[in-house]
């Protein structure tokens, strides 16, 4: 190939027409390239010439759009050509890092699911080598399941709860882990032997939410999420909003009282200081006599029985929640906040009084308050937003390795 090396800025320019393609290829599902020229305003002889090396480089495929009904042919004309993603060009790998354990979701470039695996962890907070000794084994597990050799991964993305700063790769604080300011992004990658992609696991239920769950048309969105602690995620004008550091969106972490209870941050008064599950069970201990409750399951059974103690606890949880959401309404007028999490064990949460107790205290206008939905699903959902993000970032990738490949 004789072509001349592209101009930088024409190189920038191509990589970025080829990620719109690639984009509008997934979001159609199947598209024809007059198609893709109009959605995304670029000129025909653009799209085909694009779509025509994505084809070489074995990343879309063509199929006519009469496949699937019995092979005829279109009496009249040519049948039309439709573009599709290629499955088998990428596999990616979306990992959610729990309290107990790892589970791992293997996809395809399509998103189609190859093999799902759970990985249990010996403890709960480890060193970054540790941890990502664990994440290793895990994927080397899930990739056997499915009879893969783990080169052949093209991105691995991971959810951890904390603060985690993404395009860096690092972690400031993580539950997950016993340092603090890990450069586990790096660690990761000296062990594993594909791209590594880290983001706060919140971060990557609200893409998930966005992609397939409750947040499918809607621009403006928060999701809390609620499990071991309390985590938030921000999607405004349609985007993921990270905040400058990646310390932000953490809700669990605003204060509902001044010098209250101590938070796993290691500060007084933090929401999730008293919704958390450690914070429900560590209250219910405090203040029961008798039989210790071992769970939150056990607050919550003694709290249907009729014990005062542990309904006293579950509705001052209740209250600081409320207190929590309508500050998050007063800040962001969101047109929707996800509750999101596995645990049957919130339903305390958004009780009638506790949405009542929102209402008071949201900012009083003749309008509606923003809908408040409760999405109860488990770790594969968090796996699935991981794996989502493995696939952004990989598709990113591959819209650039071949604009800067030499030619
Ligand atoms: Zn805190």
């Amino acid at each position: 190939m004789n072509a001349p090396r592209p101009t930088p800025a024409a190189a920038d320019q191509r990589e970025v027409s080829r990620l719109r393609i690639l984009e509008e290829i997934r979001a159609a599902n199947r598209i024809a390239r007059i198609d893709i020229a109009s959605a995304t305003g670029l000129s025909p002889a653009t799209v085909t010439a694009i779509t025509a090396d994505m084809l070489d480089e074995g990343l879309i495929e063509e199929i006519s759009q009469d496949a699937g009904t019995a092979g005829t042919k279109a009496k009249r004309g040519r049948p039309r050509v439709l573009l599709k993603l290629r499955g088998e060009a990428h596999r990616i790998a979306g990992l959610k890092v729990s309290q107990k354990n790892i589970t791992v979701l293997l996809v395809d470039f399509n998103g189609t699911e190859i093999a799902l695996h759970k990985h249990d962890l010996r403890s709960a907070r480890m060193t970054g080598e540790e941890l990502a000794d664990e994440i290793k084994t895990a994927i080397a597990d899930t990739c056997a399941q499915a009879d893969l050799e783990n080169p052949s991964l093209s991105g691995i993305a991971i959810g951890l709860p904390g603060q985690i700063d993404a395009p860096k790769g690092f972690v400031h604080w993580s539950s997950s882990l016993t340092e603090r300011n890990v450069e586990f992004g790096e660690i990761l990658s000296r062990k594993l032997s594909s791209p590594v992609f880290i983001d706060n696991d919140a971060n990557l239920v609200a893409i998930a939410e966005q992609l397939f769950g409750d947040g499918q048309g809607y621009r403006d969105f928060l999701v809390v999420t609620i499990e071991h602690g309390v985590g938030m995620g921000i999607v405004l004008d349609g985007k993921l909003y990270r905040g400058a550091r990646g310390c932000g969106a953490e809700f669990g972490h605003t204060k509902v009282q001044n010098g209250g209870a101590l938070c796993q941050c290691g500060q007084r008064g933090c929401l999730e200081a008293y919704v958390g599950d450690y914070a429900l069970l560590r209250e219910a201990n405090i203040q029961t006599l008798g039989d210790r409750p071992r769970s939150v399951a056990d607050v919550l059974a003694a709290a249907r029985e009729g014990d005062r103690l542990a309904q006293s606890v579950l509705d001052r949880a209740g209250q600081m929640f409320a207190m929590g959401l309508s500050n998050l309404i007063n800040i962001f007028d969101p047109q929707l906040i996800v509750l999101s999490g596995a645990q049957i064990a919130f339903d305390h949460l958004y009780e009638e009084r506790v949405l009542d107790s929102v209402k008071r205290s949201v900012v009083e206008v003749d309008a509606p308050l923003p809908e408040i939905k409760v999405h109860h699903w488990g770790d594969l959902m968090w796996a699935k937003g991981a794996a989502a993000y493995g696939i952004e970032q990989v598709s990113a990738r591959a819209a650039r390795e071949v604009v800067n490949a030499p030619v």
